[in-house]
């Protein structure tokens, strides 16, 4: 818009608008750093299968404690790494970090439970992403089971024909799958039946309004229908009452993921609050 009105460009932004471009620019310049001295971190989300409520799994997911600006979660700079191209490092350092955890669990004897991570596109589309995948796991002595990718329908529209070629590597390899956000994107369905999922997330945006929005409770009927049809698992995020989660169990969900469940938290939290895998709530 801005552009269009020539000389008389600078008088267009608003306050806002330059704030954010300034915001923009310093995190960029920040995250690299962050990315290789550690002020990155992962909290852990418990996942639990909705039979029995027997704790399923993790989803890691990463904040930046920042020197100045404090502790950011990822919708600060998330966006900014995935313009930068930065999301392909940081997108290492989350798997290297989850692995070591596992590997930590492992060698202290505890019970291992899958953990998911969130893949962007730019990371999974890199030609060596499976070779350097197998080599972190191999290196930490993990059997590649216990580590599930997430990607979203919009990862499918880049390239589908190499995004689900290299999907069905990953799986062949033994890595989970998931589709993360699902009902928020475009993607159509006679393409989600060519992807090699384990399993499908519902998106919290639908979850959020069981018990008040029949539409929204549609949506989740029909996304349970498919993933039973397709032969793979529904998980439902977002849950936050007792209300949501009974009516998730009524209608087959698998398993949930949620605030009435459990918060990203540290790693010392999972075991002082006893959401380690092997251990009840
Ligand atoms: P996501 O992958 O869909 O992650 C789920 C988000 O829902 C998380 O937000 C989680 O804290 C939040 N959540 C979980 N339970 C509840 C609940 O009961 N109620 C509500 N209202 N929210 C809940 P978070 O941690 O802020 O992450 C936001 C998004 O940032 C993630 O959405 C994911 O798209 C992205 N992200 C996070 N970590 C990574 C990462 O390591 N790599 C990449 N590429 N993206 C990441
Ligand atoms: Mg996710
Ligand atoms: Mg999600
Ligand atoms: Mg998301």
């Amino acid at each position: 818009r801005a552009k269009s009105c020539g000389k008389n460009r600078f008088e267009l932004y608003s306050q806002e608008q330059t704030q954010s471009a300034v915001e923009h620019f310093s995190i960029e310049q920040d995250l690299g750093k962050a990315i290789r001295n550690d002020e990155l971190l992962l909290h852990y989300q418990p996942q639990f299968a909705l039979n029995g409520l027997q704790l399923c799994g993790y989803e890691a997911l990463v904040r930046w404690q920042h020197p100045e600006q404090g502790f950011l979660g990822p919708d600060r700079f998330i966006p900014v790494a995935e313009d930068t191209h930065l999301i392909v490092p940081l997108g290492w350092w989350v798997i290297e970090s989850v692995c070591r955890q596992l590997a930590d669990w492992q060698a202290q004897g505890q019970p291992l439970a899958v953990v998911a991570v969130n893949i962007s596109p730019q990371q999974l589309l890199q030609a060596d992403f499976i070779a350097r995948l197998n080599e972190t796991l191999d290196r930490y002595g993990l059997e590649h089971r216990w580590l599930e990718l997430e990607i979203t329908e919009s990862t499918i529209m880049q390239d589908p024909d190499f995004v689900i070629q290299q999907l069905q590597r990953v799986r062949m390899c033994g890595y989970h799958l998931a589709l993360d956000d699902f009902g928020t994107g475009y993607s159509s369905l006679n393409r989600i039946k060519y992807l090699p999922l384990n399993r499908i997330k519902i998106d919290k945006s639908f979850v959020r309004d069981i018990g008040h929005n029949p539409k929204d409770e549609a949506v989740v009927i029909s996304a349970i229908a498919l993933g039973s049809s397709l032969g793979v698992e529904v998980l439902a995020e977002g849950v936050e009452t007792v209300e949501q989660s009974q009516f998730l169990e009524r209608h087959g969900c698998n398993s949930v993921q949620g605030y009435l469940y459990g918060r990203p938290m540290p790693v010392e939290a999972l075991v002082s609050d006893q959401m380690l895998a092997g251990t009840n709530p």
